[in-house]
């Protein structure tokens, strides 16, 4: 057996990112950028007003009480044509430009309409009061995200903002993947004798989509070297990475072993963790000359989600250009329902539901049933506590959790 960390070493180490493309801005949600983003466009592109009510000259209402000429009403989106002068003001709305002449704005609620063309200013200005100046969020020729930045929604706002229209930024990551099992029924039909239904694809096209790529699902592969062969370097000339569920354990000769070892450069592991022990990772050299990836993941479902969640969601992250926050945030937590287990030499992630309590930290309780088997507790859980090995932990101590969701 290996460590979790040796695996990762392996496996997240084994990857590369992809090479970077122009994406189109819209779509940079969660994305890397490759380069720099340079501004070329200030924001906001000219001074105006932050409020509704009235632009006047500072020196013209420098005490409470006095009455302006009005030329006029600035909507957003219109430039006034005349200059504001001694002792006229211009009636402005929340984002229009500032008119010539005009140093400050007062808002309407401090201000009294004494007709359409008169008003009275009810408080004294000064000298760039509520007006935004030109650049004051983004200057052209600022850094706005710096290369290996991930951009977020509010990140889309800006580069629509500087009319960043396209992006160096990395591809989805297109992510074939197969389940093997002659056990398993994938089309709805009546369950046969030893058979039971297929859920690990289901699953997986979940956290695939969640971990920003694209999925192509090959469903179940047939028993068969040839055709899986064949589908394996069909698939391989047209996606990033490849994910199989199932026949990774020891002493499992499956089709999916023998092909992915006589095709592939396979490196079959057993880690010191439960669940999820087996994990197989290996390099698919293409006829195009490319190296993808092909993770191996454990048939059991807990197994499955477990070993993508610590193996594969890292290495397809690091594909797609992200240095930090590979693997999920891991919090310490405190126990308030006994974790049990017995000393086996292994980490266990249990499956637990945490809710942040009074005392500011974070509390968590296993969600049921712990077997590789059994999803359902899984289901219910947002993170993932690492017991460390041992007799298990008793209500108070600590342990670490890593965050699902
Ligand atoms: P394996 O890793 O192929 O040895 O399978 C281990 C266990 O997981 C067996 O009980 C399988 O029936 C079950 N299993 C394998 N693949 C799937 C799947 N895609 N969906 C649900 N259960 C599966
Ligand atoms: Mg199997």
């Amino acid at each position: 057996m290996i460590s979790l960390a040796e695996a990762q070493q392996i496996v997240i180490g084994g990857c590369e990112p992809v090479a970077p493309v122009l994406v189109d801005c819209q779509l940079m949600s969660g994305r890397v950028v490759a380069q720099d983003v340079v501004a070329t466009e200030f924001i906001p592109p000219f001074a105006n007003t932050a409020v509704d009510g009235f632009a006047v000259r500072a020196q013209d209402a420098t005490t409470a009480g006095v009455e302006l000429e009005v030329l006029g009403v600035i909507g957003a989106g219109h430039v006034a044509e005349y200059v504001v002068g001694p002792g006229q003001a211009a009636r402005i709305m929340t984002g229009a430009p500032m008119p010539m002449g005009a140093d400050a704005v007062v808002m309407i609620e401090d201000t009294i309409e004494l007709t359409p063309t008169r008003v009275r200013i009810n408080k004294a200005a000064k000298v760039g009061d509520a007006v935004r100046k030109i650049g004051e969020d983004v200057r052209a020729g600022d850094v706005v995200f710096k290369s290996g930045e991930v951009i977020n929604s509010a990140g889309i706002g800006v580069l629509a903002g500087i009319n960043a229209r396209r992006v160096l930024s990395y591809p989805k990551l297109r992510v074939a993947m197969l389940s093997t099992g002659d056990e398993l029924v994938i089309d709805g039909s009546d369950l046969k004798p030893g058979q039971i239904r297929e859920s690990n694809l289901t699953m997986l096209a979940a956290m695939i989509e969640a971990a920003g790529c694209e999925v192509i699902n090959l469903g179940i592969v047939a028993d068969d070297q040839a055709v899986l062969e064949n589908k394996l370097r069909e698939v391989a000339a047209n996606c990033d990475a490849i994910v199989t569920s199932g026949g990774v354990g020891q002493g499992d000769f499956d089709v999916v072993k023998i092909v992915l070892s006589q095709i592939a450069e396979m490196n079959w592991m057993q880690m010191a963790i439960k669940p999820a022990k087996p994990f197989a990772f290996g390099k698919l050299k293409t006829t195009d000359k490319r190296v993808i990836p092909i993770f191996g993941l454990p048939g059991n479902p807990v197994s499955s989600m477990i070993s993508f969640e610590l193996l594969a969601r890292p290495s397809l992250r690091k594909m797609m250009g992200h240095t930090k926050n590979l693997a999920r945030p891991t919090v310490r937590a405190i126990v308030d329902a006994p974790m049990k287990r017995k000393q086996d030499g292994k980490i266990h992630f249990m499956r637990v539901f945490g809710e942040f309590a009074d005392d500011g930290r974070l509390h968590v309780r296993d969600t049921g049933p712990q077997g590789s088997h059994q999803l359902a507790a899984t289901a219910q859980a947002n993170g993932l506590a690492m017991v460390p090995d041992g007799n298990g932990l008793a209500v108070g101590s600590e342990v670490d959790v890593m965050l699902l969701a």
